[in-house]
């Protein structure tokens, strides 16, 4: 079987970790007897600089003609002043996510044992550890909808926050489906006591959640989900809501592990395709010294085996190798704490390699 991969190292620190997520997806390859077919393209500055855009139309086809893309981090200081259509996140990352279609962002929160002591939560809030994922609606909402523009001279500002029936109900089911994979429960967050979009959002869960009848299904506001993270974060299972509280409270369950170095996350569209990439940014002030944690492009590697090729055995021996190499000690400078051991990016890779 071969399945093809875009890969978009893109800036900074983002071709460092990327070559080490394709040796562990190569190590999967032999063990699994599939063929990784990988077309390396240029994104974010880095395309900018080559070719006058940083998301160049071949960028976009070889994505097009992919099986699942695997994205580095892309921006820096040096594509700061560049107008906003140009610059590597705001010209390239949240164009590139809308003409994929990916209207799904699947964000886990997940503690590894090991790195309990990087939470900012004390330990017997975080009791054996922390497993979330927030799937968070990506392509609309506040962030897209029409009028968004200045009045009255630029006094007045609007936005215009809409959501369509289809919309809510295509990533309410991708929220039941992961839901169903995991712990079966969904907890579904929004504003139904002040917002009609809300109010919407909460009706159509509801019915799509009569789909899903082993799943439970709660409806929390998102000024109460904000709060519940922190007070008793593992009530949580799957967190579902719209972009823009979406955008908030991920971040929020990411800052619970403690370590953006970690954080994997996956956007998925119709289909099986996705993109695959780590949460954090392209760390220009590491960049170019080997010491980048390389783990949540490793992560985000799995996700993509679990999603988008049906590997989820695959998936599990990467995380728990990942798990494995952490038990052990090795850690990376962001995440290394008294007594462990200080790798490199690639001494890192290798000790997750030796335990897959
Ligand atoms: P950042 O995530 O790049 O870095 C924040 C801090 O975390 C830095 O100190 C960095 O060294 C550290 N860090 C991040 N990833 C790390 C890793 N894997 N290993 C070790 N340490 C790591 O955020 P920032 O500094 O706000 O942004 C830098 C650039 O990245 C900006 O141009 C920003 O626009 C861009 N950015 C891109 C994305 C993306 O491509 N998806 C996301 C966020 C920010």
């Amino acid at each position: 079987m071969t399945l093809r991969i875009a890969v978009l190292p893109g800036d900074g620190i983002g071709p460092e970790i990327v070559s080490q997520a394709l040796r562990v997806l190569d190590r999967i390859a032999q063990r699994y007897q599939v063929h990784f077919e990988y077309r390396e393209a240029l994104v974010g500055g880095s395309a900018y600089d080559a070719t006058g855009h940083p998301l160049p139309p071949q960028t976009l086809e070889i994505c097009h003609r992919s099986d699942a893309v695997l994205f580095g981090a892309v921006g820096g200081p040096k594509w700061d002043t560049l107008p906003p259509s140009l610059r590597p996140e705001a010209g390239a990352l949240l164009p590139l996510r809308k003409a994929l279609g990916l209207y799904a962002n699947l964000r886990p929160a997940l503690l590894f044992p090991a790195l309990a002591g990087a939470s900012p939560l004390r330990a017997e809030v975080l009791g054996e550890g922390l497993d979330i994922l927030v799937v968070r609606e990506l392509t609309g909402g506040i962030y897209f909808g029409q009028p968004k523009e200045r009045r009255d001279d630029g006094r007045t500002a609007v936005d215009t926050c809409i959501y369509t029936e289809p919309e809510v109900e295509r990533i309410a089911h991708v929220a039941f489906r992961a839901a169903k994979a995991r712990h079966k429960k969904v907890a579904s967050v929004d504003k139904a006591n002040v917002l009609e979009t809300s109010r919407l959002w909460r009706e159509v869960v509801s019915r799509v959640a009569q789909d899903y009848p082993d799943v439970e299904l709660q409806h929390v506001l998102v000024d109460n989900a904000a709060m519940q993270l922190i007070r008793n974060p593992r009530q949580f299972d799957v967190i579902l809501t719209e972009n823009m509280f979406g955008d908030i409270l991920s971040d929020e369950a990411a800052m619970l592990t403690g370590s953006l170095g970690m954080l994997p996350s996956a956007s998925l569209g119709e289909g099986t395709f996705g993109l695959y990439e780590p949460v954090h940014g392209s760390a220009p002030d590491i960049a170019g010294q080997g010491v980048a944690n390389p783990l949540a492009t490793i992560l985000s590697a799995a996700m993509m085996l679990r999603y988008s090729f049906g590997m989820g055995e695959a998936a599990q021996r990467i995380e728990q190798a990942v798990d494995a190499a952490l038990r052990e000690g090795y850690r990376t400078a962001d995440i290394w704490q008294e007594g462990c051991r200080k790798v490199g990016t690639i001494e890192m890779t290798d000790a997750v390699l030796r335990y897959l």
